[in-house]
């Protein structure tokens, strides 16, 4: 019979590689608690109805991207495909946002039927931050700082940079929309396919077009600047003020707009060359709008998902994983007989007891002392402690070094702990 394989677009993480994402997923913890983040965990499934509403209906997202179903009962679910809809759902139905700030962060799968290729996957993952209740730029700067201070954590802050722009107000953004339908109209028939089926439906989207043609043509259009208003200006104006006042370097991108409905102002990206086209390692910006058109009240709100897959391939193509990530094994417990095993399982657990957090890897199925030692060797570990009939009899323990000396010393029960300490790595 043939094997059934997993899904086009969705992978296994096998142990080689789930120790590299812990170790990512620990420094993710370690930043988020830096600057007072809570970790929220939401449902993976939700209303599809939540998705239409936020992201919006003519978005890349919620028109092509999305695994829709009718569940048992008729109802239409939908594998979440980011996680900022659920965030404000979920804080809103346990009033989160009742007369408070909030600063959210939530880490898990998300889901999109894409074309699978590097760095883009039909099951991702993202890291995100939410912060409700806070209008100022001095949010908008912290977010950013966070994300920023997460690449330093990492290693790859040189190789990152900053795209910054502002949506401004949703009347700013309205009258544009007009301005460069307008304009795009008389050149219809120098837009691709794309484009023409943004031009009604999403036509700010046609700013972040690849096509060298409509970029050619937008360098013509209308711009933004002229339709922000002031408190918008300001607003931006204030946030590069307090990004240069930390020292955050960043590069302006007029043609930056986000591919979800729901932003205004501040909108950024955080882009790399080290990955090839799929460039984007996080994005986000300010969506004010959203927790009302869920049915809140008028809630400010800024936050960022970041796509964990690429961080971990941008780790990789920099060789930035610590070398010792996914070492388990420090010690190796061999034993040969029967009795041997019997007294060592005992043994090895007081020694768990003792030792809390030792990574200790018993020999399980037996076998002769040259299997085991192969074993061990093949384990990692620094050390093997050995227990034979000798040992056994003379209420003794063997302790091999198996990576610097090779040297073997017999120490007694009741001496082991003490060895054990000199021994293992701090
Ligand atoms: P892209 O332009 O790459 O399709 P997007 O604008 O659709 O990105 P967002 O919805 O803003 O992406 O998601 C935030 C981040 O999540 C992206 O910048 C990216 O790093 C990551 N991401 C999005 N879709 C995928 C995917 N299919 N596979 C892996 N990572 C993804
Ligand atoms: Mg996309």
């Amino acid at each position: 019979m043939s094997q059934i394989q997993s899904i086009r677009g969705m992978y296994d993480l096998l142990p080689g590689d789930s120790y590299r994402w812990q170790y990512l997923e620990s420094k993710i913890k370690q930043v988020t608690d830096e600057y007072g983040y809570s970790e929220i965990r939401l449902p993976i499934v939700e209303q599809t109805a939540l998705f239409k509403r936020s992201i919006g209906e003519v978005t890349d997202i919620v028109e092509k991207e999305m695994y829709t179903f009718p569940d048992r009962n008729d109802e239409s679910l939908t594998l979440r495909p980011e996680g900022t809809a659920g965030c404000v759902r979920a804080a809103l139905q346990h009033g989160l946002l009742h007369n408070q700030t909030q600063r959210l962060w939530y880490f898990g799968p998300m889901f999109r039927y894409e074309k699978p290729q590097k760095g883009r996957n039909r099951q991702f993952y993202q890291f995100g931050i939410e912060s409700f209740g806070m209008t100022g730029p001095d949010i908008d700067a912290e977010v950013i700082l966070l994300s920023a201070r997460l690449w330093k954590q990492l290693g790859f802050f040189d190789h990152v940079t900053l795209e910054l722009n502002t949506l401004g107000s949703s009347e700013g953004r309205a009258k544009y929309r007009k301005a460069l339908v307008d304009y795009l109209e008389s050149y219809k028939d120098r837009l691709d396919e794309d484009s023409l089926r943004r031009l009604y439906s999403n036509p700010l989207r046609i700013l972040d077009s690849k096509n060298k043609k409509t970029q050619e043509l937008l360098d013509e259009a209308p711009k933004f600047d002229e339709f922000l208003d002031d408190e918008s200006r300001v607003h931006f104006e204030q946030l590069k003020q307090r990004l240069d006042n930390a020292g955050i370097r960043y590069v302006l991108n007029p043609r930056l707009v986000r591919g979800l409905d729901y932003y205004g102002k501040t909108v950024f990206e955080w882009t790399t060359d080290k990955l090839g086209a799929q460039s984007t390692i996080c994005a986000g910006g300010r969506y004010d709008g959203l927790v009302e058109q869920l049915g809140g009240k008028p809630t400010p709100a800024v936050g960022f998902a970041m796509g964990v897959d690429r961080i971990v391939l941008l780790l990789e193509t920099l060789g930035l994983f610590p070398a010792d990530v996914g070492h388990n094994v420090d010690v190796y417990f061999m034993a040969v007989g029967e009795q041997e095993e019997l007294f060592a399982q005992r043994f090895s657990e007081q020694l768990r007891d003792e030792f809390p957090g030792l990574k200790m890897q018993m020999n399980c199925g037996g076998g002769s002392f040259k299997s085991q030692m192969k074993k061990a060797d093949k384990s990692g570990a620094h050390i093997a402690l050995i227990i034979g009939a000798d040992e056994l009899a003379r209420q003794q323990v063997a302790i091999k070094d198996l990576r610097t000396t090779g040297e073997q010393i017999l120490v007694g029960f009741s001496e082991l702990a003490v060895q054990l300490k000199q021994k293992l790595p701090q």
